[in-house]
This record gives structure tokens, C-alpha cells and sequence, in this order.
């Protein structure tokens, strides 16, 4: 059966690979935070969600545990997803600013987002092995997603994790450094640039080492490349 967005979804809810990571999940969603007291929170696997025609992917680490494990979508309900939105919404790759719930209105524009791994880890790290058994629904969205033309790392577990998936399909050079810093990017050959960011962490954005103008260059860089490489004609390979 071909695959599809939708069933990518649906698998990633219904995942239970990780069993650390699906007590975390359950755990925070029974015993919540006194703000959230009163909320149904998911508690499950977070799926990726945008615009299937997207130009723009942008990987993200995983859900946090008050914010996509509780909402039931990634970087919604909590600071750092402020603050992602917002600059996204500045630069048209979100029709608003405000992220709080799944039926929020919310829609990405040109964009996707996908998470390395799809359940909040505890301290927000997922082990090494668990971004490996979560790596196989970004292989499948990136398959999917035939129109990106440029990827966005959210910090650089992020960027690592992407170019491990695009080495073990052989689209990459097996040995070839990328090196991480924030607004640094590369190129990806036939016309996909990778680019790098800082995670919009709250440790980032609290202490000034992310800012909305930070992220902004990053994001209006992204545009430029995505206006040239429709000049060009690029396609994905
Ligand atoms: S992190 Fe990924 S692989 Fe592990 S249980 Fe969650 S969805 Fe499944």
C-alpha cells in the first residue's frame, strides 16, 4: 500500500517501540503541572504536522513534556513553540502566531515540522537509540515530502539526526563533515540547503542567546534560498 502522510501519522500515535519513553509520556499526563491541572494532556507519541507540499522541512528535537505531550502537536502549548511560531508567522510560513492547541487554527505554510523523536523524553533527551528507532517516520515524511528544497535544524542533535538519515539512504557522503553554528548552512547538492539554527529552547531565548532577530536572519535566508531555487526550476532528488 502506498504510503502517505496520514499513515505516517497514525503509526506514530499507535508507536509503543520505546517503552522509557511512553512511561515518561504517561506519567507527566497523569500527574500534569498545577497550570495544566485541569487539561486532558495526550500523553502519546507526537506526530510531524504542516503542509504536505512544503519547500521548507524543519526538524525539531522532540515534544516537550507540557507542551506537544500535552497538546498533541509539536512546539504547541509552551515557550519555545512562542517563539517558533511567532518568527515563522513573521516570515509567512504560518498563517498566525499563536500555537495552543490542536484546533487552534494554526496552519503552516510552505512548511513542515518533524520531530527526531515523537515522544517527550525526560530532560528532553531521547538516547541515542531512541532517535534511531524514531528515525524510520522521518525517512518516510522526508520520502513523502517530495518539494523541500530546504531543511531548518533546530539545534545540533537536530541537524546531526537529519544528516544520519540522509547518509543511511545514501543521499550523503558517508564521511563528509557538517559543521553546526547558528545561521550556518550547506549545501546539499541538486539544490537542497540544509540550514542551522539554535533550538528555540527556553535556556537559548531567556539568556539572549537565540533572539527573534536571530532567528529571523536565519528564516529570511531560507526565503531567499527558496525564491532562487524557484527561479531555478530545482527539483528534488
Ligand atoms: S520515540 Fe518514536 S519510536 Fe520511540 S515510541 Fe515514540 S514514536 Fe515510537
Amino acid at each position: 500500500m502506498r504510503d502517505s502522510l496520514t499513515r505516517v501519522e497514525r503509526d506514530v500515535i499507535a508507536c509503543e517501540r520505546c517503552p522509557r519513553l511512553l512511561r515518561w509520556c504517561r506519567k507527566v499526563a497523569r500527574e500534569k503541572v498545577k497550570r495544566f491541572r485541569a487539561e486532558d494532556y495526550w500523553g502519546r507519541p507526537v506526530p510531524g504536522f504542516g503542509d504536505g507540499a512544503a519547500r521548507l522541512l524543519i526538524v525539531g528535537l522532540a515534544p516537550a513534556a507540557h507542551g506537544g505531550n500535552r497538546t498533541g502537536r509539536v512546539f504547541t502549548g509552551d515557550r519555545s513553540g512562542d517563539f517558533l511560531f511567532a518568527a515563522l508567522h513573521r516570515a509567512g510560513f504560518a498563517n498566525q502566531q499563536a500555537s495552543v492547541a490542536r484546533d487552534d487554527g494554526l496552519r503552516l505554510l510552505d512548511a513542515y515540522i518533524a520531530p527526531l523523536a515523537r515522544c517527550a523524553p525526560p530532560e528532553n533527551k531521547p538516547t541515542p537509540q531512541e532517535i534511531a528507532r524514531c528515525r524510520e517516520y522521518l525517512e518516510r515524511e522526508w520520502a513523502l515530502l517530495k518539494d523541500v528544497r530546504a531543511v531548518l535544524a533546530l539545534g545540533k542533535i537536530a541537524m546531526d539526526g537529519f544528516i544520519v538519515m540522509l547518509r543511511r539512504s545514501s543521499r550523503l557522503p558517508p564521511r563528509k563533515g557538517y559543521a553546526f553554528g547558528h545561521g550556518v548552512s550547506h549545501d546539499l547538492g541538486d539544490g537542497l540547503r540544509l540550514f542551522a539554527s539554535y533550538h528555540p529552547s527556553q535556556q537559548n531565548t531567556f539568556t539572549g542567546k537565540l533572539t527573534p532577530a536571530r532567528f529571523d536572519e536565519v528564516l529570511a535566508a531560507i526565503a531567499r534560498h527558496l525564491r532562487a531555487s524557484k527561479e531555478a526550476g530545482d527539483m528534488k532528488k
